[in-house]
């Protein structure tokens, strides 16, 4: 089985087979990251891929849910994609769940009918990093989309019966917008409704612009009063009918899996006592290590 480079995937597709499509990400150019910093866009031959899922087959008959690597596999056309999704259904008839990590400018390149024509086949489960509903926040991360064009396309996935995560960044905003960051989020997310709301904080590693710009002061990170603070505000502005709040990543201060609307008010009493707790350090920047993994706070 070929995986080439370093390989990302969520957290949830952890019992998943990872099955290389593409190499790095098409983007590669949002201002937090370094997940491929100097990979060059691929996309696998069908040779490659079939040569894998024959292993895959061997070793692995019963998976059930395939994650396509890397940065965003759904960059790929709507036939690319059918082609994929067919050959792993010939090679492995229990896969029900073809899963992948998508950008909104990968939904806007696909029509209506190739989006259910996707959807019947198995795909869903995307990952997309929407980060904000701030078009301040979006435009400084380089995200490649606006709040409204978010709003349009995540729309366009439900009415297509694709599922999809939400993924949020708190804290996208810096010290000076977070209440901004807060409102436009939720009410970009409360619009949409998704399936799975995955919850991060800012952080950076060495090699991407906000690295070099939260060390130069050209970006002010929150402290983790701040962020504390943007939690309550999103969480208290959720208006969701049914929804997976999925906060575990290491980089947050406040860890949590909740359900929504059903645990809210559970929700902000732990952030609230969180914040009781590290009243002494709320002006402080959180001490982060590998993945923003908070080592100290
Ligand atoms: S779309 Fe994802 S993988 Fe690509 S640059 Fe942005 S954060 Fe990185």
């Amino acid at each position: 089985m070929n995986l080439t480079g370093m390989v990302y995937r969520p957290p949830y597709e952890a019992n998943s087979l990872l099955l290389q499509v593409t190499l790095g990400c098409s983007h590669n150019k949002c201002t937090f990251c370094s997940m491929y910093p100097d990979v060059i866009f691929t996309v696998c031959p069908m040779e490659q891929i079939e040569a894998d899922l024959e292993e895959a087959a061997q070793v692995w008959p019963g998976v059930e849910r395939v994650f396509l690597e890397h940065g965003d596999a759904f960059v790929l056309s709507a036939d690319k994609l059918t082609q994929i999704a067919a050959a792993i259904h010939n090679k492995l008839p229990k896969v029900k769940t073809i899963a992948m990590y998508a950008s909104i400018q990968n939904i806007k390149h696909k029509t209506d009918a190739e989006l259910r024509r996707l959807s019947d086949l198995g795909i869903g489960g995307l990952d997309i990093g929407v980060e904000s509903g701030l078009d301040a926040a979006l435009t400084y991360m380089n995200k490649g989309h606006t709040a409204a064009e978010a709003k349009e396309q995540l729309l366009r996935l439900t009415k297509a019966g694709i599922t999809y995560s939400f993924n949020a960044i708190l804290g996208c905003g810096g010290a000076d917008l977070w209440q901004e960051n807060a409102d436009a989020t939720a009410e970009l997310i409360n619009a949409v409704q998704p399936h799975l709301l995955f919850i991060g904080s800012l952080h950076a590693q060495p090699g991407c612009k906000l690295y070099d710009d939260m060390k130069t002061g050209v970006f002010k990170e929150c402290t983790i009063g701040q962020l504390l603070d943007e939690q309550e505000r999103l969480i208290s502005r959720l208006e969701l009918k049914d929804t997976i709040y999925f906060g575990s990543h290491p980089s947050n201060i406040v860890p949590m899996q909740a359900l929504l609307p059903k645990h809210k008010d559970e929700m902000l009493a732990i952030v609230r006592q969180t914040r009781e707790h590290l009243r002494e350090k709320l002006e402080d920047h959180p001490v982060r290590g590998g993945e923003g993994s908070i080592l100290s706070r």
